[in-house]
């Protein structure tokens, strides 16, 4: 693996994908290592399509089932998580990176991330008292967002 300098970053991301496809004996392609790298230097939540925009500028011989597969397998690498968007499935970067939840924009689809330790601490209690054992949770909370709402204003 000829390393260029420069090109160094995200390589523990890489190794995590290159041992995930060792492991379970799929081949490592360059189509595959395109859409890595697009992955892990864009903007958080894209959708398979936003992606599929991004890769294609490098490498037009790349097909959205591709990407779609390529981002399946960052998910069960652990390197993506995936979200649901008014029914688009949007996927972000989930590696060495601290738990979050998000707002959307019912309007633009803007999202926001946030994190609160007390409402964590709060679901471990409520949990805890029903003796529910908590695996993950996704809290996205709908609604719009300032733009939009001063848009909405001044159409009335
Ligand atoms: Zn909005
Ligand atoms: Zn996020």
């Amino acid at each position: 693996m000829g390393s260029v300098a420069g090109r160094e970053e995200k390589r523990e991301e890489k190794e995590v994908f290159a041992a995930y496809l060792l492991k379970n004996r799929l081949k490592r392609s360059e189509q595959r290592e395109v859409i890595l790298d697009a992955f892990l230097h864009t903007a958080r939540h894209l959708s398979v399509d936003d992606l599929l925009q991004i890769v294609q500028k490098k490498r037009r011989d790349i097909g959205r089932t591709t990407v779609y597969r390529t981002l399946k397998l960052l998910r069960e690498a652990g390197l993506a998580s995936e979200l649901d968007l008014h029914g688009e499935t949007r996927f972000e970067l989930d590696y060495n990176r601290a738990h979050h939840d998000h707002f959307i924009c019912s309007s633009c689809s803007d999202i926001f991330e946030f994190s609160s330790p007390e409402i964590e601490r709060l679901q471990d209690e409520i949990a805890a008292d029903l003796g529910f054992k908590i695996e993950g949770h996704r809290h996205q909370i709908l609604g719009l967002c300032r733009r939009c709402q001063a848009k909405s204003e001044s159409r009335r």
